[in-house]
């Protein structure tokens, strides 16, 4: 597995265990800070990011881009489109993005059931 496969597989991961936590604050309405994973490409990572639900949501709702803690950003698979004292957001790019546009393990982008895959 070449390094762009295994970061997009690894954010893929945290992505789907934060999608929980996201999911599960939206239905108990919970708004304060809550610790959601780093989406870096490092292998065993474990920092966590504070985040609203409402932040994380907004920038899970692109599937190429993640929540990374500052520092964690690799700059060869993905470009920083967006930097808080706290944390950043890094969109994918090349050959990481393909990956992630072909795994596309997010529910809420699985829009047509039943579509062929091209
Ligand atoms: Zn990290």
């Amino acid at each position: 597995m070449g390094f762009a496969e295994r970061a997009a597989h690894n954010e893929a991961v945290f992505r789907t265990i934060n999608e929980r936590i996201d999911e599960g604050a939206k239905q108990h309405g919970v708004e304060q800070l809550l610790p959601f994973h780093c989406e870096c490409a490092a292998k065993g990572c474990l920092e966590k990011i504070e985040l609203v639900p409402a932040d994380y949501d907004r920038v899970a709702s692109h599937v190429a881009r993640f929540v990374v803690v500052s520092g964690h950003e690799y700059p060869n698979v993905e470009t920083v489109v967006e930097r808080y004292p706290s944390y950043l957001v890094v969109e994918k790019t090349g050959d990481a993005r393909a990956e992630i546009e072909r795994e596309h393990p997010r529910p809420r982008h699985r829009a047509t059931k039943g579509s062929p895959r091209d």
